[in-house]
């Protein structure tokens, strides 16, 4: 018996600061591709322009706690040494399920916890930054974090780069255009890879 294809998993990671939300949100906005990102949930304060249930769900760390105990997340980290992020399943599995590509925005942490669990194959993207002087430009200029949490951040980007070469692919973010067009191509390739392959329930 055949099912609908299961969707592909897309895992985007890389440095904070780097683009991943804005070239994500880029491709969402221009794809004809089914695709959804996994909306993820953080215990950080929301920044000014961001919206609750659509950027991330804003949690306690009692809530964020509590949804860990009853297994309702699908990888979970602490970011930066202070807040807690995650992935709740019931961003994921839904859409999967009903054939839509899932992308997930997670630090190199939260894909390497995706990579040890694997649920039903994924690919990994890396972006990286054209140079650290424009990560760091980028970093300030979204003026969202203070100078030590910008210090703090660059140090973490520093580690999270030498990381690059255990993705499956690895995307530069300098124009966003050909950025963008990357990751749809990469999209693209999974969603058609998984066509050829009809999923199978005995
Ligand atoms: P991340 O999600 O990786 O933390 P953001 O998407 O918040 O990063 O981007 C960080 C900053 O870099 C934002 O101010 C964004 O406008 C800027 N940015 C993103 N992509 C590019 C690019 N290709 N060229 C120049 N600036 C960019
Ligand atoms: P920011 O606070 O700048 O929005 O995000 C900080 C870092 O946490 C980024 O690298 C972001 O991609 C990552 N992140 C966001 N959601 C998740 C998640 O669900 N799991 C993990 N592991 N990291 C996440």
């Amino acid at each position: 018996m055949t099912a609908p294809n299961l969707g592909p998993l897309i895992v985007v990671a890389g440095p904070s600061g780097v683009g991943k939300s804005t070239l994500v949100e880029a491709l969402l906005t221009t794809t004809t591709l089914p695709l959804r990102r996994a909306v993820t949930a953080t215990t950080r304060a929301a920044r000014p322009g961001e919206r609750p249930g659509v950027d991330y769900h804003y949690w306690t760390a009692d809530e964020f706690r509590r949804a860990i105990d009853a297994g309702r997340m699908l990888e979970h980290a602490v970011v930066h040494g202070a807040d807690f992020y995650g992935t709740p399943w019931s961003e994921v599995r839904p859409y999967r399920e009903a054939g839509t590509a899932v992308v997930l925005v997670i630090d190199v942490q939260g894909a390497e916890n995706v990579r040890r669990l694997d649920p039903g194959g994924h690919r990994s993207v890396f972006v990286l930054p054209p140079c650290e002087a424009a990560l760091e430009a980028r970093l300030r200029g979204r003026g969202s974090e203070d100078e030590a949490k910008v210090q703090r951040r660059l140090r973490t980007a520093r580690e999270e780069l030498a990381r690059a070469g255990e993705f499956d692919d690895r995307i530069v973010n300098d124009d966003l255009d050909e950025a963008v067009a990357a990751l749809e191509a990469v999209v693209r390739g999974e969603l058609e890879r998984r066509r050829r392959q009809p999923r199978t329930i005995s």
